[in-house]
């Protein structure tokens, strides 16, 4: 599903000297909430000889949206901010009150209104990602917490059914934009993954131990 170097992620907590993140899913959606499985396995890239020229493919699957096209990763460094529904009310309230994004001079060429702007292109970017932030909007924020330890859980990986839509442009990368422009179906999801029908899948962790299991979210 995804590998992912420590050396172009530096986001990533390994545990030990392990320097390489595997994910790998079952391209099936299991009962009781119908999504892949994943499992996560962290390496030393060292350690790993007689790699395979072709990742195998699987023999079955729910459908093509679960076998990834291979791709090589260009992972870029963003900024992103909480979903608006992670804010307090006081905050949300700012953040639709136009005259301060004025006042500091923000730049809004398409004109959004306050809080579309925030959401399209400010907070939480869509695409595959480390880390950031939940993408809430099939369910209100719901904490995740570690099963062996009690601990808050944070995103750890985020599986994306498309990089941008027609909303979120701000965040096509600039050596896609070309592309973008062309608008044509398929460019904005080179891996070709549709999870759960278009939404994303995002695999958290536990901030404490790489070692306590993770868990995973639709949304
Ligand atoms: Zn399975
Ligand atoms: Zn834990």
């Amino acid at each position: 599903m995804a590998q992912l170097y420590v050396c172009d992620i530096p986001l990533l907590r390994p545990p030990g000297q392990a320097d390489l993140l595997q994910v790998l899913w079952c391209p099936f959606e299991h009962e009781p909430d119908y999504k892949p499985p994943t499992a996560l396995f962290w390496r030393s890239s060292a350690e790993v000889t007689d790699i395979l020229a072709a990742p195998p493919e699987p023999f079955a699957a729910e459908c093509d949206g679960y076998v990834p096209q291979p791709c090589v990763l260009a992972p870029e460094r963003i900024t992103e901010y909480p979903h608006h529904m992670d804010l307090s009310k006081e905050l949300q309230q700012q953040l639709n009150d136009g005259s301060r994004w004025q006042a500091i001079g923000v730049d809004n060429p398409d004109a959004l209104a306050p809080h579309e702007f925030y959401s399209c292109e400010l907070s939480v970017a869509p695409g595959w990602k480390v880390g950031g932030w939940p993408p809430w909007g099939l369910t209100d924020p719901v904490a995740r917490f570690c099963a062996a330890c009690g601990a808050g859980m944070v995103p750890l990986l985020t599986i994306a059914s498309n990089e941008w839509d027609a909303g979120s442009h701000g965040w096509v990368p600039c050596e896609d934009q070309h592309l973008a422009a062309l608008r044509r179906a398929g460019v904005a999801n080179p891996p070709k993954v549709q999870v759960s029908k278009g939404n994303h899948l995002q695999l958290y962790v536990c901030p404490e131990s790489p070692e306590h299991p993770h868990t995973d979210l639709i949304q």
